[in-house]
């Protein structure tokens, strides 16, 4: 997703009047939400796009700036702000205060970057959707966003998508069982047939939902079935800047569920820059549950270390071992 350039911002603005111009939306606005607004109401950014952030506030959709004082300042998707409502049509609403944060979902561009973006801010659940049939490469991928998942506090969901192409389903019942097995919901989806789409629906009411998978995934394809006329609705929402698909993040509303998904850009990697190696057994719960009585063990080859008991007992998925040795040994290269 695009970082906020603020000073690009700035200039952009002063430059960019069509960006301006009275919007429906905001005219449209009840005297009732801009004495609210006024009162320095908590409103939600949906959608940032090079500087230009969207909020909505009590179902209206607001386009907003930063006000003097808070430049410098960077937001997600999913972030709390305080706001001022426009002064007139010509304006817009001026974002005072970014609220503290429930959860966040950050990644950098490789391990040794520390470049971070926060993908998502105050998300409940993450659903990182994989190609049934290509699983050994998307649950590589899929293992790094569950520990990114657990240093930010959302609930992970995997989602194994395109079952249709899938002939032999028991090669998907490993996976299944070993995300099962460390409480990870695993919904198994077809966008083609529509197969499973109701059992992940069901999945998302009364959320916020990040989605994010590799490019061709299909999460579009998803989001057109969860989401109905999602076109419009990111058109809506993004006309106040147009919306960047490949840059940006944008949340759209789910009808009827009392829910929000946030689709973010499709990612080749997903870095975890920001975590220290000393600290990643902490963020997969089979080894966070692992009754190791070494002090500080990093499970990797420590005499004494109660792993190769909880791998000889099952406690422990082999896949789930080689995931966390590779990324142990990742973050280890990275702090050099
Ligand atoms: P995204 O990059 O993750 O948004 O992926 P898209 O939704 O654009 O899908 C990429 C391609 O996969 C498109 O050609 C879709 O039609 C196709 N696709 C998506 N979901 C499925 C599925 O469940 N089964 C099959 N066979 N194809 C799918
Ligand atoms: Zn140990």
């Amino acid at each position: 997703m695009a970082r906020i350039d603020v000073e690009a911002f700035e200039d952009e603005w002063e430059d960019d009047h069509a960006f301006v111009e009275p919007r429906r939306k905001t005219d449209a606005l009840s005297e009732s939400a801009k004495r609210k607004v006024a009162e320095h109401e908590v409103a939600r950014v949906v959608a940032v796009d090079r500087g230009r952030i969207t909020v909505v506030f009590e179902d209206e959709l607001l386009p907003s700036r930063f006000a003097g004082g808070m430049r410098g300042t960077k937001v997600s998707v999913g972030d709390r702000v305080r706001v001022v409502p426009p002064r007139d049509v010509n304006d817009v609403a001026r974002i005072t205060e970014l609220l503290d944060r429930d959860s966040w979902l950050i990644r950098t561009g490789d391990d040794a970057q520390e470049d971070e973006r926060v993908v998502v801010a105050n998300a409940d659940q993450i659903v990182v959707v994989l190609t049934a049939d290509h699983l050994d490469v998307g649950v590589r991928f899929a293992d790094r966003v569950l520990v990114a998942a657990s240093v930010g506090r959302l609930d992970p969901v995997l989602c194994l998508n395109k079952v249709d192409l899938v002939t032999d389903r028991s090669t998907l019942d490993d996976a299944v069982a070993r995300y099962e097995a460390i409480g990870v919901p695993v919904r198994i989806t077809s966008a083609e047939t529509g197969e499973g789409v109701d059992e992940l629906r069901m999945l998302l009411a009364g959320t916020w939902t990040a989605f994010t998978g590799h490019s061709g995934v299909g999460k579009s394809s998803l989001f057109n079935l969860l989401v109905p006329d999602v076109d419009q609705v990111v058109a809506e929402i993004g006309r106040f800047g147009g919306r960047h698909t490949t840059v940006a993040a944008i949340a759209v509303p789910v009808p009827g569920l009392e829910a929000w998904l946030v689709d973010t850009p499709g990612v080749r990697s997903f870095g975890l820059g920001t975590l220290d190696a000393d600290h990643l057994a902490d963020h997969l719960p089979e080894l966070a549950q692992l009754d190791c009585e070494l002090d500080d063990c990093l499970h990797d080859g420590e005499p004494g270390c109660r792993l190769p008991a909880a791998l000889a007992a099952g406690e422990v998925h082999p896949a789930r071992l080689d995931t966390y040795r590779r990324l142990l040994s990742a973050l280890r290269d990275a702090e050099g």
